[in-house]
């Protein structure tokens, strides 16, 4: 074997969110919407959109989404001729979602159903896709549902933990989830009872005030009830959509609070691996040894970069420490062109290390099925 080629490994995507059909067929710039991370909508496409320019709006992934998908159904690679194809494919949604996942061999899922919202529903999303589903579950939703519910903020944090308990005993759960980077940021302060009680009603208030100190208390609850059941606490870190608090989203930030001997022993999980600060998450996951990361987000949105990302994530980490993700999170394309750049970028990065003598192609192959679903099946000890 002198090729590497990963085209027939099964992958789990374990950084995902579900959706569901569209009702209507997309016209092409509705389409190309929702293929964006923006948060404010875009301004309508110029009609006078016609042959090889690009459309208005898009950027590489979405070029790469769009070129691909036209060599899938056997069209023209334009916007207009692509989405034509998808309309009337996607008229059957279960079926075409279930024949791209299947093109993509996805096999296993960890998805996050605490966006969109309201929570869409669970059993539905599975049978739409046909895969095996697994969850994280967020812990804001249950901060801002609690805050109404209970009286007194001793309450709230006995319910709080109560209910991550719950949750965490659920099979299917393999951890809990903060977006606390879109909240008041990853510079996680100690445990204070004092000031988090302070500002309780600042939260009563507003479900989206700053709060840090209730926002770090909640985060160290977390990590403690993920350490006593052994599973993972996922945190958001680097971009997301526009609302993310991008100063303080660096994984950086989080090094002295992962390396406190208090939880040296929980499992840690940095979804969308610190994307743009990778090196830092690689770095991160190198010297912690329950410290994990994914490479969702990033791959497949920063495109034709998806190669550089790889190259530059195993700069530091070990190999067994980087997992597969999209984080998919409109539509099934989403979760299909992140398998499809993944395995063509890491491909070439492979064959290039066994072109430089790093190793040989049975080890570069054994990093491939490692990062798209061994290391997963492993760290959650799923099989
Ligand atoms: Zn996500």
């Amino acid at each position: 074997m002198s090729h590497v080629s990963l085209q027939d490994v099964q992958v789990v995507d374990v950084h995902c969110h579900p959706y569901v059909a569209n009702e209507e067929p997309y016209r092409p710039e509705e389409f190309v919407r929702k293929l964006s991370l923006a948060v404010i909508p875009f301004l309508p496409a110029p009609s006078s959109h016609s042959g090889r320019k690009p459309f208005p709006g898009t950027n590489m992934w979405m070029q790469i989404l769009i070129n691909r998908l036209a060599r899938y159904f056997g069209c023209d690679p334009t916007v207009e001729e692509v989405v034509r194809q998808r309309n009337e494919r996607a008229e059957d949604f279960r079926q075409y979602t279930r024949a791209l996942f299947q093109d993509a061999r996805i096999s296993g899922l960890v998805v996050d159903f605490g966006y969109p919202v309201p929570m869409l529903d669970k059993k539905a999303y599975a049978d739409l896709c046909g895969a095996r589903i697994w969850e994280v579950y967020r812990i804001e939703p249950v901060m801002v549902r609690l805050r109404t519910e209970t009286a007194s903020f001793g309450e709230f944090l006995e319910r709080f933990r109560a209910d991550l308990r719950a949750a965490l005993k659920r099979e299917e759960v393999i951890g809990l989830k903060s977006i606390i980077a879109y909240r008041s940021g990853l510079q996680i302060g100690e445990k204070d009872e004092a000031a988090a009680s302070e500002q309780w009603p600042l939260f009563q208030a507003n479900e989206r005030a700053e709060v840090k100190a209730i926002r770090d208390y909640c985060l160290h609850v977390a990590l403690e009830e993920c350490t006593e059941a052994d599973k993972a606490m996922h945190i958001h870190t680097g971009i997301g959509d526009g609302d993310v608090v991008l100063p303080k989203a660096s994984p950086g930030f989080l090094l002295s609070l992962l390396r406190d001997k208090k939880y040296v022993e929980t499992k840690v999980h940095l979804v969308h691996g610190g994307y743009p600060w990778i090196e830092e998450a690689a770095f991160i996951v190198s010297v912690l040894p329950r410290v994990y990361l994914d490479v969702s987000l990033q791959n497949p949105f920063a495109g034709h970069g998806v190669r550089r990302i790889l190259s530059q994530v195993f700069e530091f980490a070990p190999f067994d420490k980087v997992m597969y993700g999209s984080d998919a999170f409109t539509v099934p394309e989403m979760n299909w062109l992140g398998v499809h750049l993944f395995k063509e970028c890491f491909e070439r990065l492979l064959n290039e290390w066994v072109a430089a003598d790093y190793m040989d192609a049975e080890t570069a192959r054994c990093i491939g099925e490692m990062v798209l679903y061994g290391n997963f099946q492993r760290v959650y000890q799923v099989s």
